[in-house]
């Protein structure tokens, strides 16, 4: 905790004077990004730092695995549906991007529930994901894992057009949904191609 207290102090020291104008300007006209990305809470995952992305650019949600539920709307907490909503129905954006990344452990649960250590909501969240693994199962994959990875991404993307305030908009050409992958020990960047494979940016 000291290390992040000290990392505050070197913000305001050095980082704040020189942003201070941008973040009076966004707290005074508010946020408008345009973009939304779903992305793991993985530590070594920051959607902002891979896209360069300064205060006020991007509205990003964080889950384990980066997983979009179907939409369900009924009485349950549905942390992931609201952060959707709000980006799509209030601000507007008009991009959604899911970001999966390499050496997920969320997926790893997905791939072997029974070795999962914590069970009361890891587990069942990650069944979101279940249609994702019986895919990549039938095929026989020789890396599981990665083309988990791969195929969750898709499905999430698959559950975002569930949602019919984001499936109209992505119909009318006003909202953009993409698929990417980062790859923690390159550091590089996989954008999903229209036709399911996915390329080097
Ligand atoms: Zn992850």
């Amino acid at each position: 905790m000291e290390r992040l207290i000290e990392g505050y102090r070197q913000f305001r020291a050095t980082q704040w004077p020189e942003r201070r104008a941008m973040f009076e300007r966004l707290a005074t006209r508010g946020q408008s990004p345009q973009t939304m990305v779903i992305a793991c809470s993985d530590s070594r995952v920051d959607p902002t730092m891979i896209f360069n992305a300064q205060p006020g650019e991007l509205f990003v949600l964080r889950n384990v695995a980066n997983l979009v539920p179907p939409y369900e709307p009924d009485a349950a907490f549905h942390a992931t549906s609201a952060a959707l909503e709000f980006a799509v129905r209030v601000l507007q954006v008009r991009h959604l991007i899911v970001l999966g990344h390499a050496m997920c452990g969320g997926i790893q649960v997905l791939l072997n529930e029974a070795a999962a250590p914590a069970r009361d909501f890891l587990v069942p969240w990650m069944r979101i994901a279940e249609p994702a693994r019986e895919r990549v199962l039938q095929r026989a994959p020789l890396d599981p894992q990665s083309e988990c990875e791969r195929e969750s991404v898709k499905l999430s993307l698959e559950n975002l057009r569930s949602f019919p305030w984001i499936a109209e908009r992505a119909e009318a050409g006003v909202l953009q949904l993409r698929g990417a992958m980062f790859d923690i020990r390159s550091g590089l960047l996989q954008m999903l191609r229209p036709d399911g494979g996915f390329e080097p940016v």
